[in-house]
């Protein structure tokens, strides 16, 4: 069974139609990478799974539960998702440690060493033990976002949603994160992200899903989507961003 099912979803800014029924499953212990020009949606869908943004229609099965149904628990759904975006956003005034501790103790009422201990673990999962008093502009942008990492990670979700996030990192720190990535996928995280790494999506991905339109155009295993698409616009796709 999939661990997500989207189903049929759409969502309109406005006049502006960004996802016009789109569905995806995303099987337990996969990883599912979203290619698509700029402003084709992928943000906003993951949005919409973190209930960040609501759908206008359409359903979003998490472990079973629909997500969307406007009576579903909005702050236990999200706690059991990870998400990390392009831009760091670790706190600057607060410690690595304070930053992976905040939401435990703040949200979910986790008592502070108990959720010290974790956040310990957690910098210690993406090699960041040493740095735990650091500041975040002490650290590299490769390092910022492996805190960021820790930080999602730190409620164990059952699902990581990972917006373009090393997008934002110079050349030489890209590496870094993405074998922090690939480490959480042989771990047996399921994943759902948005990237223009294609070496990565292509060693790492089970699924590549290819939005155009609002809506998923191309859907299979990197060899097929990469290396053998079929649609017109998924290759033109590919030739403007090798
Ligand atoms: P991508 O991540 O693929 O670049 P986005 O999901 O960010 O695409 O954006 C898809 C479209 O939705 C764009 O046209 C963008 O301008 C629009 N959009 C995204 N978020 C908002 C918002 N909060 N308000 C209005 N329009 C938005
Ligand atoms: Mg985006």
């Amino acid at each position: 069974m999939s661990l997500l099912s989207i189903c049929d979803v759409r969502k309109s800014f406005g006049s502006n139609l960004v996802l016009d029924g789109f569905s995806l499953e995303v099987d337990e212990g996969d990883c599912v990478v979203l290619i698509g020009a700029s402003g084709s949606g992928k943000s906003t869908l993951l949005r919409c799974v973190n209930l960040l943004e609501v759908v206008d229609d359409g359903v979003i099965e998490l472990d079973g539960i629909d997500i969307t149904d406007p009576r579903a628990n909005a702050d236990r759904i999200r706690s059991g998702i990870g998400i990390v975006f392009q831009a760091y956003n670790l706190f600057p005034h607060l410690s690595v440690l304070d930053n992976v501790t905040l939401a435990p103790v703040r949200v979910h009422r986790i008592r502070r060493d108990v959720a010290r201990a974790r956040a310990l673990d957690m910098l210690e999962r993406v090699g960041l033990a040493d740095k735990a008093s650091a500041r975040p502009d002490e650290l590299s942008g490769g390092q910022q976002q492996r805190a960021a990492i820790a930080r999602a990670l730190v409620n164990s979700p059952s699902l990581m949603l990972l917006d373009e996030v090393t997008s934002a990192l110079d050349p030489e720190l890209v590496g870094e994160v993405l074998d922090l990535l690939r480490e959480l996928k042989d771990d047996g995280m399921t994943m759902l992200i948005c990237t223009h790494e294609m070496g990565f999506a292509r060693s790492v991905a089970d699924k590549i899903c290819f939005l155009d339109n609002g809506r998923p155009l191309e859907v299979g295993p990197p060899s097929q989507v990469l290396e053998n698409p079929v649609e017109p616009r998924t290759r033109e796709f590919l030739r403007r961003i090798r």
